[in-house]
């Protein structure tokens, strides 16, 4: 079968990741018990769960001149991921700043780069989103660029998926031309209040954890697919490898119900494993879990 075209348009981050007893308080400095580098990012995340499961990946990013961005790159182009549009800008390669202790997590996430990706970079390479059976984007990149995405891919009548995460108020542009919304509970509630807009709702693919997910059926009702029961060990990176699998199933014409399925179980498996992008799984485990 012909493998889906995918340009993914976003966030590429390092998550910077120590461990101690206790949260150090304001003037305190503490003796951690670990540190660990992880690449990260929603942009980054959902390429690499497109690209396991059998897509040809394109990346539209940005990352900064230092040894984040090139080691980011590197690991965008190991998984066969096309790099050619990932920018290089004066900016510092984003991160995530995480502190687990306590049992609890503090974050300071640092957009850097990502902040510097510009509609201009999008019109510079408006021939990966022309091509492209489909496009996703997140909102951790500049709001106008997002729209330049949305209305880019609008423009050749390619299918686009929007993941509103972290969550703010959608852009005209999103609200009329995103194909498809993929909000968690938490962002679908946000939406609810934001927008008293049927239409947009009608668009929605609700994740709801384990309990699966909620998408528009062909009759205009909301329908349910339950979670896969699995032991969970670590959830992080769930919501990026649904939308991921969700748009190599859409990018290969699956029908949207069987596409949420082949989603879930993509989802369902990733959380068995520790990590966002190490969790994620490849197009034989998901076939395998399916039979
Ligand atoms: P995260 O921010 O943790 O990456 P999210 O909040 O964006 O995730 P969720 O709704 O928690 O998204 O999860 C996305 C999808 O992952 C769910 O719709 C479901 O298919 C799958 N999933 C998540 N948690 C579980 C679980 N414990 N068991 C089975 N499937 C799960």
């Amino acid at each position: 079968m012909k493998r889906p075209i995918i340009t993914v348009v976003g966030s590429i981050n390092m998550d910077l990741v120590t461990e101690s007893e206790t949260f150090p308080k304001p003037g305190e400095t503490l003796l951690g018990r670990h540190f660990s580098t992880f690449p990260g990012g929603k942009g980054a995340n959902q390429a690499v769960a497109a690209a396991r499961l059998g897509a040809e990946v394109r990346m539209i990013g940005c990352v900064g001149d230092d040894a984040f961005g090139k080691e980011l790159t590197d690991t965008i182009a190991n998984e066969q991921i096309d790099t050619d549009a990932i920018l290089v800008q004066a900016e510092k390669t984003g991160i995530a700043s995480i502190c687990l202790a306590e049992g609890d997590n503090q974050i300071i996430v640092v957009p850097g780069a990502n902040h510097a990706l510009l509609p201009e970079h999008i019109k510079a390479h408006e021939d990966l989103i022309r091509t492209s059976d489909l496009v996703l984007v997140q909102l951790e990149i500049p709001a106008q660029t997002v729209d330049a995405a949305v209305e880019t891919a609008h423009t050749y009548g390619v299918p686009v998926i929007v993941n509103p995460a972290p969550i703010q108020a959608l852009s005209s542009t999103i609200r009329s031309f995103a194909t498809y919304l993929t909000p968690n509970e938490h962002e679908a509630a946000v939406l609810k209040k934001e927008h008293n807009d049927e239409e947009l709702h009608k668009k929605c693919i609700v994740t709801q954890g384990k309990e699966g997910v909620s998408y528009p059926a062909a009759n205009g009702q909301q329908s349910e697919i339950p979670g896969f029961s699995v032991d969970a060990i670590d959830t992080t990176g769930a919501g990026d490898t649904f939308n991921g699998a969700l748009a190599v199933a859409l990018g290969h014409g699956s029908p949207l119900d069987e596409a949420c399925v082949f989603a879930s179980a993509a989802a369902a498996l990733a959380v068995t494993k520790k990590g966002a992008q190490t969790g994620m799984p490849h197009l034989n485990d998901v076939t395998r879990f399916l039979k």
